[in-house]
């Protein structure tokens, strides 16, 4: 395995030496490339490291959105008291990447940029709406999409070739939002998830308002399931209230939403099952 390798001190630098070496490959926390590369998936004969070049940082946006930077570490982003504050379930979502070991250095962008439908924090990026930039050379300002346009497939975003995504931008969180993130992982504790969940929603007079409902796991990218959120609409916990039946019936929803495969974690009738309990486990953990 033998390549060329750059580290670049700013994003400008990085930018110039993607436009001038085609095919060279983007390295972040190296946790995922390093793998490819071994097993021979990846071949780059150029490799341009992040890790110098000024990505990294956590911020509140004056408009009240929350900015994490490409570099920054999944470890940084789990143990922020900014994101804590900000959205205790998207931390906690971080928390659940594999071990502090990998967390330590494995990226906020690495994590989005190598879209395995098994990771942690995209189904919570997804269903807080986040989006990310996009910075290419001689483009005057960054390409903005939302995190579900950059997820097109099984290991496969929409970035294009020069593209280096810069951070992650999730906007402001109106009053009363509620986010919730669970992870059914039934082997050990560091592994990926076998079925994952992240919802979002509003609680006002006990009726779930703009319920957001984002799976991993399940297909081959993260996925919103839309219908269970349309049936999810103002629907009430009230123990052993009406509304209950709707909850049961809108997660159910869920079973058609998603395209697991048969696996080592379970078949794909399992994981269908099991998205539509930890789906309803979710939201009624939005309206406890
Ligand atoms: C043993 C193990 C267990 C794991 N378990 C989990 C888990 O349970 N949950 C979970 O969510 N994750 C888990 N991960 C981590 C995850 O799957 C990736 O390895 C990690 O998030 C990749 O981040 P990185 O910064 O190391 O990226 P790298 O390995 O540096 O890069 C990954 C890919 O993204 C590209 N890339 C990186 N940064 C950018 C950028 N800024 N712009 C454009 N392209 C970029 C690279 O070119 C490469 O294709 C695990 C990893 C390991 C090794």
């Amino acid at each position: 395995m033998s390549f060329e390798l750059h580290r670049p001190r700013s994003l400008d630098e990085a930018l110039t030496l993607l436009e001038k070496n085609e095919g060279a490959h983007v390295m972040a926390g190296a946790t995922a490339l390093v793998l490819l590369m071994r097993q021979g998936l990846v071949r780059p004969s150029v490799v341009v490291s992040l890790r110098d070049a000024g990505l990294g940082g956590i911020r509140a946006e004056s408009d009240g959105a929350l900015w994490l930077g490409a570099t920054t570490t999944i470890r940084e982003a789990e143990e922020s008291p900014l994101v804590r504050s900000f959205c205790p379930a998207l931390a906690e979502a971080f928390g659940h990447v594999a071990t502090v070991r990998v967390r330590d250095q494995a990226t906020v962008g690495g994590n989005l940029a190598h879209a395995d439908p098994a990771q942690d924090p995209p189904p919570m990026l997804l269903a807080l709406g986040a989006e990310v930039e996009l910075a290419k050379a001689g483009r005057k300002k960054p390409r903005r999409i939302p995190v579900e346009e950059l997820l097109v497939g099984l290991f496969e975003t929409s970035i294009e070739e020069g593209e280096i995504l810069t951070g992650v931008r999730v906007p402001p969180l109106p009053a009363g939002t509620r986010a919730t993130y669970v992870k059914f992982l039934p082997r050990t504790e560091d592994d990926y998830a076998t079925v994952s969940v992240a919802a979002v929603g509003r609680v006002t007079n006990g009726a779930l308002m703009d319920a957001r409902i984002a799976l991993g796991s399940v297909g081959p990218t993260a996925v919103r399931a839309r219908k269970t959120e349309a049936a999810l609409r103002e629907v009430a916990l009230m123990p052993g209230g009406a509304d209950n039946g709707r909850l049961t019936a809108a997660a159910a929803l869920v079973r058609d939403e998603i395209d697991p495969l048969d696996d080592i974690r379970g078949s794909a009738e399992y994981k269908r099952e099991m998205a539509r309990v930890w789906t309803e486990r979710a939201v009624r953990s939005l309206l406890s």
